[in-house]
């Protein structure tokens, strides 16, 4: 059963030091094979579907739907 992670709303970069993943479409960003999903932890809405976001360290997300940044709630480098 896919496991559900809120992720934590981090302010927008200051600096172009990470990839932001973001698309016009509302839709999810990342698809992978990962029994984790992540989800924006402003709206709920799905940004990453079964993937390891560890994978993408320094990587941030920004919710399509609701424009906020999302980064690894168990990761500093966020
Ligand atoms: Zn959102």
């Amino acid at each position: 059963m896919t496991k559900i992670i809120k992720l934590n709303v981090i302010p927008p970069p200051s600096a172009k030091k990470k990839t932001i993943f973001t698309i016009d479409e509302k839709d999810v960003l990342i698809k992978g094979v990962e029994l984790e999903s992540h989800i924006c932890g402003n709206c709920g809405f799905v940004l990453a579907e079964n993937i390891m976001v560890y994978n993408y360290r320094d990587v941030m997300l920004q919710c399509p739907n609701c424009k906020s940044y999302n980064g690894d709630p168990k990761s500093n480098s966020f």
